[in-house]
């Protein structure tokens, strides 16, 4: 089974080679307006367009009418045809809605096919242009299929999709491991290990939150907008590059990866605790761990979120009828055991690897249905 999975990295283009970005979002932006707007027209008259007939229109009259799309790649003046039938098949089946006009500073960017570029480490490769630095690695080994170079305020990103067959079992161990997603640390693993949270999310939630306050005020300062979006795209990748370091040592070093199924929903409801699962993103965390999971065969297994992790003890399996919040140690009344909160609860959730749908987890009332649903996990 093979998958395609994209990564987005910021790039650090020379001015000459930003030009040449503002360029090709430029012929992108000019190619998928003139579609649209000759898609109209023909249809009020009647005349049923389809993006290859208005594909060969444009081509045959480029050459006198449009001669600068020649300076950058192809795909700038090609690949929006093909994105607008897309368009246009999703709004006639009903996904989505009527495609909309680009604008400049909105929809900055374009395409370009894996025979126009290459990458080498940590260099974008495109021919004429030479290598663009780009700032982390690619993730993922396999064969590049496509890349999109687009522009968030004044940060030049490309997404890199890559087609990888699904990998048989390249995980160094059998170990298993459990792992607490925590509100004060990123995430404790079973064996005592703790991922801290990134630090500067605090300081950028900060500064995010006054300049989103300024925003209302002054709603046509498009200085500030650009600054809005500018520290949004840091927060989200400051995030991103966190997460994908946990998931990636996580499905590196254990066969067997045990997490909880947090009612976020539920958690959602009280606000100190809604931000900070936000911050962690508790979703990504997940989704990562899924498709990491499945490229390096780990075995995942989600407990269903009611299974008593925090309340239960891990070393005598007696459960407390409630747990405080504000209680960082777990305390067993029954065999004495005193052990910081987040770590109890890993070690409850790596016992449940280890037994798999055993009694134990059939006596908290699930029935086996911990098995039955990372089973899909892996499906
Ligand atoms: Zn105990």
């Amino acid at each position: 089974m093979a998958v395609t999975l994209s990564h987005k990295i910021c790039l650090d283009p020379t001015y000459k080679q930003e030009q040449y970005f503002k360029q090709a979002c430029g012929t992108a932006r000019f190619t998928w307006n003139w579609a649209l707007n000759e898609w109209q027209h023909q249809y009020e008259s009647a005349l049923k367009p389809t993006a290859l007939k208005l594909k060969k229109q444009f081509n045959a009259i480029k050459k006198v009418d449009f001669p600068w799309t020649y300076e950058v790649t192809k795909y700038a003046s090609q690949q929006p045809f093909m994105f607008l039938q897309t368009a246009f098949n999703r709004f006639f089946n009903g996904t989505s809605s009527y495609p909309k006009f680009k604008k400049k500073g909105h929809h900055d960017s374009f395409y370009i096919g894996n025979d126009q570029f290459n990458v080498k480490g940590n260099r974008l490769k495109i021919p004429k242009l030479g290598a663009i630095k780009m700032h982390e690695t690619l993730r993922f080994c396999g064969e590049l299929v496509s890349g999109t170079i687009s522009r968030i305020a004044d940060k030049w990103f490309v997404s890199l999709s890559v087609k990888l067959e699904s990998a048989p079992t390249s995980c160094e161990s059998q170990a298993g491991v459990g792992i607490d997603l925590g509100i004060k640390s990123l995430a404790t693993l079973s064996d005592g290990e703790i991922f801290e949270a990134p630090k500067p999310l605090k300081k950028y939630l900060l500064k995010l939150k006054r300049f989103q306050r300024r925003l209302c005020r002054r709603q046509k300062e498009s200085h500030n907008r650009y600054k809005l979006k500018q520290q949004i795209a840091k927060i989200v990748n400051i995030r991103q590059n966190s997460l994908h370091q946990l998931t990636s040592y996580l499905t590196t070093h254990f066969g067997g990866i045990a997490i909880e199924d947090l009612n976020v929903k539920g958690m959602l409801a009280n606000h100190k605790l809604a931000r900070a699962i936000a911050d962690i993103g508790f979703y990504e965390f997940r989704r990562q761990l899924e498709y990491k999971s499945k490229l390096k065969g780990n075995y995942l297994l989600i407990a269903e979120r009611w299974f008593p992790s925090s309340k239960q003890c891990s070393a005598c399996g007696n459960k407390k009828a409630e747990l405080k919040l504000s209680e960082r140690v777990y305390r067993c009344d029954s065999c004495g055991l005193e052990l910081d909160r987040d770590l109890n609860a890993a070690i409850n959730l790596k016992n449940v690897l280890n037994t798999g749908s055993s009694s134990e987890i059939n006596a908290c009332g699930q029935d086996g249905s911990v098995a039955a649903c990372c089973d899909n996990q892996l499906g």
